[in-house]
């Protein structure tokens, strides 16, 4: 291996394993026996590389050792001494016990006291000795002493290289029988191993830049940091050689997705997209409104993308109702003009049903000939589709996953359109791409995405943001209502009602009931029956048959069922602008995702809407917080931070297939910032002509193992 210089990148993993001081095994080292390798190796710990990334929880500051006659009531102190005493002390209270320690140190004698802690009386003896942190008290009697500290036994092993005391201190989360001190130890002895200099992936010019340590060095301050060091910088992950382990992930991170990036732009399409004015005049002529601004640029940027000869990679991110389907069905035509077919996913058969009948309505003057494919068709009727989507009969296909399906072969794909990607795995749009040679893609999502993790999952794709709403759209009025406002809920749903509005009551569903609450949806559909006598009341749920379905939401998009019970598959896509009352029935039970989903079915018309939140207590802390979140704004932004910060980042995209990047040292949330500098950096090396490609190719061949990101883009 050559000398690192500035201009080259080159990982870890580029290394043969034998010569990786990082890659030796833990099971090997000094006082780690078969048994302690276990335990490690079930926490995922197997070589020095796992337990050098495997960070302290806290940071102790004992490096300035408080004598006991400088103890000073209400500061925290480290404290070290010998025990002179220590038993239990009896108290009056039943169930309350006080662990009592006398401590001798060079300077006089102190107290210590633990409460409901009787354990102590097995981990203390006199003589031992003992360092301590915690906080300094005053009380009358008994004067001076240190209440709950934590503790640690410094005898024994010694501490001639002062790892447990006499400095900051790192301590560990417990692995199995292994407590903080002998971890603490082992840290030591495999960091002390380590060569003076590790391989540095970093260019030496980011680090000048940012005045990073080397790797080395950082290693070995992010578990014993020089007593200098901020404690607050410590205990935020923020000091010089955190930040600086922070952003080598990140950094190789965004490496790799550029270098996706980069591998995609060379790629070519084997049609080509031409735009004229008549292709633009048939475009605009099933345009029943005016485009708002957001949506013009969008849709400029998405037709300026296809005509390039490298394939479309691009998301299209807009709130719920800000008319991403018409921007989507615009390029789509333009494609179509271009004698090459679309195939348009949707999550759910709902949903695709609802497009498949929207989009069919737009075209319905036009010459194309649109088509559906879901789950639910018959053999016959899917035989059929098939065929008129491989022979082209079928200019423009709306479907669910069963497009992706291994039968179905599209004779000229030119375009894919992904609706509500959050909802679909990384696979199937993988999936579908293979579906042409090289088709342009379209992803749209409702969810907007924090900055964040679109700088992760969404990396590799251009995106166009859809901020303004249609003309005329009014705010929903959010209101939270306990259980015992039901009545009064309904008596305004009667008013809208009878003003000629439309409304929906969603029930929700959760897997391990959903008989149950399918049952709970079914009699309240019948309750509504009976307490709306006037209005005609609709049932609709995930368990019905595609066609009755259909006739349910056809009939309520018509205007003739006024009230539709729901389960959430109302969710996504229901498009009926009359409807303005949105009632959530349980909607603790919700995530806040889903609230804000669910409300956006609501507002999409002229007239003001409503969002009633009717929830049961007792309500949860999360509950609490995610119904306060989403009567608090509907901004979607807004709320997608707000939920990142309540469920991070795994559960709010779902799974690891979602794009989520599996980071060892960074946090997401924590971490944004670095990101945005990462990425700077990193996509500054890669516009480097000097870099060179073969060092870059090994980066992305170790990318999708460390980030655990198989099969995305
Ligand atoms: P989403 O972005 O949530 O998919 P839709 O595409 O379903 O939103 O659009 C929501 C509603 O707004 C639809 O009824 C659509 O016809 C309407 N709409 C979209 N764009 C405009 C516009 N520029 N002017 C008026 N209405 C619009
Ligand atoms: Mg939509």
């Amino acid at each position: 291996m050559t000398r690192p210089s500035p201009q080259r990148v080159h990982t870890r993993a580029t290394r043969s394993t034998e010569s990786d001081p990082l890659q030796d095994e833990l099971r090997f080292m000094k006082g780690v026996g078969p048994r302690r390798a276990a335990e490690l190796e079930r926490a995922g710990l197997r070589t020095a590389d796992d337990l050098l990334h495997r960070f302290p929880i806290r940071f102790e500051d004992r490096s300035r050792l408080r004598r006991s006659t400088e103890l000073r009531p209400g500061e925290a102190a480290a404290v070290c001494g010998e025990v002179v005493s220590a038993g239990l002390r009896r108290t009056r209270r039943r169930g309350f016990t006080l662990f009592e320690m006398l401590l001798r140190d060079d300077a006089g004698m102190f107290r210590v006291i633990w409460m409901n802690q009787p354990f102590l009386q097995d981990v203390f003896s006199p003589g031992q000795r003992v360092a301590l942190y915690g906080k300094v008290e005053w009380r009358d009697p008994g004067g001076l002493r240190l209440t709950n500290p934590q503790y640690e036994l410094t005898d024994g092993e010694g501490d001639d290289d002062g790892m447990h005391t006499g400095r900051i201190v790192p301590v560990y989360e417990r692995i199995g029988s292994l407590t903080t001190k002998p971890l603490r130890r082992l840290v030591h002895d495999v960091l002390q191993r380590l060569p003076p200099a590790l391989d540095d992936p970093l260019p030496v010019a980011l680090r000048r830049r940012h005045a990073l340590p080397g790797r080395r060095e950082a290693l070995t301050a992010s578990h014993f940091p020089a007593t200098e060091t901020s404690l607050e910088l410590l205990n935020t992950f923020r000091s010089p050689a955190q930040t600086r382990l922070i952003l080598e992930e990140l950094f190789l991170f965004q490496l790799g997705l550029g270098l996706r990036r980069q591998a995609h732009a060379e790629k070519q399409k084997s049609h080509a997209i031409r735009v004229d004015d008549t292709i633009r005049r048939a475009a605009l002529a099933v345009l029943p409104f005016r485009l708002t601004p957001d949506q013009k640029t969008a849709l400029r940027t998405i037709v300026d993308d296809m005509r390039r000869p490298r394939p479309m990679n691009r998301l299209l991110q807009g709130d719920v109702g800000c008319g991403k389907t018409i921007v989507a069905l615009l390029a789509a035509l333009v494609v179509m003009e271009n004698g090459l077919q679309v195939a348009f996913m949707a999550p759910t058969e709902l949903l695709a049903e609802q497009h498949y009948l929207s989009i069919g309505r737009l075209l319905a003057g036009s010459r194309f000939r649109v088509t559906s494919l879901t789950g639910g068709a018959g053999a016959k009727t899917r035989r059929e589709t098939v065929t008129a989507i491989e022979t082209g009969a079928a200019d423009l296909v709306v479907g669910t996953h069963a497009l992706v399906q291994r039968d179905v072969r599209f004779r000229a794909l030119g375009l894919a359109i992904i609706d509500e990607q959050h909802r679909f795995g990384v696979l199937q749009r993988a999936t579908l791409r293979e579906k042409g040679r090289q088709p342009d893609v379209l992803v749209m999502t409702a969810t907007p995405i924090p900055r964040t993790l679109a700088l992760t999952s969404y990396g590799d794709l251009d995106v166009s943001v859809i901020r303004d709403l249609p003309p005329g759209r009014r705010l929903v009025k959010t209101k939270l209502e306990p259980e015992s406002r039901r009545d009064a809920v309904y008596e305004f749903v009667r008013r809208r009602l009878r003003e000629g509005r439309q409304a929906y009551v969603v029930y929700p569903l959760i897997e391990e009931s959903a008989k149950t609450d399918l049952k709970a949806a079914t009699t309240m559909a019948e309750a509504l029956a009976e307490l709306f006598p006037a209005s005609t009341v609709g049932l609709l749920h995930g368990r019905m048959k595609p066609v009755d379905r259909g006739a349910v939401m056809r009939g309520f998009a018509a205007g003739e069922v006024h009230l539709l019970v729901a389960t959430t598959v109302v969710e996504v896509g229901v498009d009926v602008p009359n409807a303005s009352i949105m009632v959530i029935e349980h909607a603790e039970r919700f995530g806040l995702a889903q609230l804000h989903q669910l409300r956006g079915r609501v507002g999409r018309g002229l007239h003001q809407s409503y969002c009633r939140l009717l929830y049961q207590r007792p309500l949860s802390e999360m509950a609490r917080a995610r119904l306060k979140a989403v009567s608090g704004s509907t901004d979607g932004f807004d709320i997608a931070e707000q939920d990142l910060q309540l469920r991070g980042p795994g559960e709010m995209l779902g799974t690891r297939q979602s794009g989520v990047p599996t980071l060892r040292v960074a946090d997401l949330i924590r971490d944004h910032d670095l990101m945005e500098t990462a990425r700077r950096e990193a996509f500054a090396v890669l516009r480097d002509a000097s870099i060179e490609t073969s060092v870059l190719a090994r980066v992305d061949a170790t990318w999708t193992e460390r980030f655990g990101l198989a099969g995305i883009g």
